[in-house]
């Protein structure tokens, strides 16, 4: 058992709406200097610059001995109109993830000078590619469809952000439906815990974890938010190890 300081919600410059500084080395060592244990990159739709914030997380290892662990992920949006958190146990199943869910969104070209860039990048936080689509875009994919194919994948699913008045389960259906199989749900830091509970007393046994969703640098989450969970913390935890805790809490 351990406690592992988190941030499991946050766009790269590959999101159109995050800033273009938002690069992966720039990720992983400000969630170094603030002191995290593990983050997660969660673009829309996308999971294209996860691999090189791995790769900087395990050269800043390398330098400094520890690192935080980067989870890799995406966050998405179903039919029924909210956002969804899908966090990977590798990239391997994660570019799957992303294969099967660029079949079911509209390809709209992406207006940089409206919607801003959505930069691919390499380790050394260089720009490799531009995707021309806009990425911030919806699907016909349900709720129960995407849980199933997430959990097929050895994903955590993880609705996003239910406290806020748009793009959340909560605002879109009233609440977290007997339906969705997952206890697991995440909160925003802005979020009056006890407030938004004695609001929804039904949701007050379910698991949450609390995340920044930043799309600039300084709202990486600082100090973090406390996870504890049944597993140890060493130099070699995996993600694999870690999303599967988080399913196990999903599950309870
Ligand atoms: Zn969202
Ligand atoms: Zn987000």
């Amino acid at each position: 058992m351990a406690i592992f300081v988190c941030d499991l919600h946050m766009h790269s410059a590959l999101s159109p709406c995050a800033e273009n500084d938002m690069t992966p080395g720039n990720m992983v060592s400000m969630a170094l200097i603030n002191g995290l244990d593990v983050i997660a990159i969660t673009d829309h739709c996308s999971t294209r610059n996860c691999e090189a914030a791995i790769l900087c997380s395990e050269f800043l290892k390398k330098e400094h001995g520890h690192a935080p662990l980067v989870i890799p992920g995406t966050e998405v949006e179903v039919a029924e109109g909210f956002h969804v958190l899908g966090l990977f146990p590798n990239v391997e199943k994660a570019r799957e993830f992303e294969v099967f869910w660029e079949s079911h969104r509209p390809k709209i070209k992406n207006r940089v000078e409206i919607f801003g860039n959505q930069y691919v990048m390499n380790d050394d936080d260089e720009v490799i590619e531009e995707i021309p689509y806009l990425l911030s875009t919806g699907s016909d994919v349900s709720m129960m469809e995407l849980y199933d194919k997430l959990d097929s994948l050895g994903a955590a699913a993880i609705p996003a952000h239910i406290d806020k008045d748009s793009y959340s389960m909560v605002a879109s259906l009233g609440t977290v439906p007997p339906e969705w199989k997952g206890r697991l749900v995440e909160v925003s830091r802005r979020c009056n815990l006890p407030e938004f509970w004695e609001k929804h007393p039904e949701l007050a046994t379910y698991h949450y974890i609390v995340d920044s969703d930043a799309h600039q640098l300084p709202d990486i989450a600082d100090p973090g938010y406390s996870l504890k969970l049944p597993i140890d913390k060493n130099p070699n935890l995996d993600a694999e190890t870690f999303v599967n805790a988080l399913r196990d809490l999903m599950r309870k």
